[in-house]
């Protein structure tokens, strides 16, 4: 008999790797807190609930990065791809669902299987021995929170999400743009040129000022603290605040020389950061925001040099348990200190139900392989599932972590393809051929290891 996999949080990413971990022969307990334990999102007590859209976005698994997740999933028979399948609605080229077919069924096959078994109840520690996994999401229940928190460090454990939205390198308009930073600080010559700066004049700062305070915004939730804000305030509450605020802020033009016009000094500079290791994406410094997406691009591309901007990911401000991870976990989404405890899901600061429940079948498999004692790799970065757990587990920068969504700015560039907007088709179907072709291999080569070991 082999040894059980205890799994805590039976949402997206909880579902889908008790699946995944219950058809490699590994007998799993689900620890689902709800309905004894709710949160402010989720209405029922079924598995796997979608808490706002029923949606999982795009299907398209040539031009899209999470239509390529969805690929990956499928490929290695993934429950939460199958029921939304089983329970799809028509919606374009999105993979919209029935919400409550849909997590009825993950809670029928789970409860069906002969592997599985599912207690009810809220667990509030990290135990010091078995295997665990903890997929318990963005709405952690505040006791097991705090347990997280002790065990890494309460700095490495955020309960808000404040993301700056984040741009394509290969987007920004160069010819207005420069590399810089503040003062020429620092001691080599890429800390010296560590930002991109977008200079601003009067007018268009004035103009931008106006276009902020006018934006569509979105409400916060009840217990999103007003305490939270103090040290990261959205953007649009800066300039509410006064319409200098931001020019003394986050848009200071100080220590800055712009080299397409040094002898003009610019009234407001946009900064932006990288953001991945390999320097595709990059973030606009200081810029969280409760603004609506619609209204975010209208106002950023405002900026000079982003004015054809694409965009990553947008900004916003949410509750969101979520820990350091390229700190705290290793490629294998196991804590460093505890290495029989592995984290999926939101909580590992991916962002959405399709990257939760993909980072949830990675660490089902991951835990049973090991159990089954044949540990498997982590999975090749040129696969959708590799660049994500690349991506948190090391490519990101640790000091400004904030949860990603799956795009293809975390992926390796293909050489011999052209940037920009022109090559972008090609460009995307050649990510995509290549990551289901390492995906179909790790997928062959990890199965067979597994069937052997059975
Ligand atoms: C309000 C809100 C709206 C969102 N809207 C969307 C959206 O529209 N589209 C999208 O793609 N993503 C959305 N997300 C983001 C996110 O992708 C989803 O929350 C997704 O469900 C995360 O999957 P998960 O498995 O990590 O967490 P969840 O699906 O939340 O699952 C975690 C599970 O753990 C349980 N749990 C928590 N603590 C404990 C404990 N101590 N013991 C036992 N069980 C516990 C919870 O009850 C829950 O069932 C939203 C998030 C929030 C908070």
């Amino acid at each position: 008999m082999t040894e059980t996999l205890h799994i805590v949080g039976g949402g997206m990413a909880g579902s889908e790797a008790a699946w995944q971990a219950a058809n490699m022969g590994v007998r799993v307990v689900i620890h689902e807190m709800r309905p004894k334990v709710g949160t402010f999102a989720h209405q029922t007590g079924d598995l796997a609930e979608m808490v706002c859209s029923n949606s999982f976005r795009s299907d398209d698994d040539e031009q899209n990065a999470v239509g390529l997740l969805h690929w990956e999933m499928r490929a290695a028979g993934g429950l939460i791809m199958e029921m939304a399948e089983t329970h799809r609605l028509p919606a374009g080229g999105a993979l919209a669902v029935d919400r409550e077919a849909f997590s009825q069924g993950v809670t029928a096959r789970l409860s069906d299987h002969p592997n599985v078994s599912i207690e009810k109840g809220e667990v509030t520690a990290l135990p010091d021995d078995g295997r665990w996994i903890f997929a318990t999401g963005p709405l952690t229940s505040q006791g097991l929170g705090a347990a997280i928190a002790a065990e890494t460090g309460t700095d490495r454990l955020a309960f808000f999400d404040a993301i700056a939205p984040i741009v394509y390198h290969d987007t920004i308009d160069m010819s207005q743009a420069w590399m810089q930073s503040r003062y020429d600080k620092g001691a080599t010559e890429e800390e010296r040129t560590a930002y991109l700066n977008c200079p601003m004049t009067k007018d268009q700062y004035e103009a931008f000022i106006d276009a902020l305070l006018a934006a569509d915004k979105t409400e916060f939730h009840e217990g999103e603290t007003a305490t939270y804000f103090d040290g990261c305030l959205p953007i649009e509450v800066m300039a509410e605040r006064g319409r200098e605020t931001l020019r003394h802020g986050p848009m200071k033009p100080v220590g800055l020389t712009n080299p397409h016009q040094p002898d003009v000094k610019p009234w407001a500079v946009v900064q932006l950061r990288r953001d991945n290791a390999l320097g595709t994406l990059y973030n606009i410094v200081g810029f969280q925001t409760k603004m609506k997406y619609g209204a975010q691009t209208d106002v950023f591309k405002m900026i000079p040099g982003l004015e054809n901007a694409s965009f990553a990911r947008l900004g916003g401000i949410h509750r969101n348990t979520f820990l350091n991870s390229p700190t705290l976990l290793d490629d294998q989404m196991r804590l460093r200190g505890k290495p029989h405890i592995r984290f999926a899901g939101q909580i590992t600061g991916v962002e959405g139900y399709v990257e939760s429940a993909a980072m949830g079948l990675l660490a089902g498999r991951l835990a049973a392989s090991e159990i089954l004692g044949r540990p498997l790799p982590a999975p090749p970065q040129d696969t959708a599932m590799g660049a994500l757990i690349h991506h948190i587990t090391g490519g990101a920068e640790a000091k400004t972590f904030q949860p990603m969504n799956v795009n293809f700015g975390l992926f390796r560039p293909v050489d011999g393809l052209k940037g920009g907007r022109r090559g972008r088709r090609d460009r995307y179907k050649a990510y995509t051929d290549r990551a289901k072709a390492a995906w179909t291999g790790w997928l062959a080569e990890t199965e067979v290891d597994a069937a052997e070991t059975v």
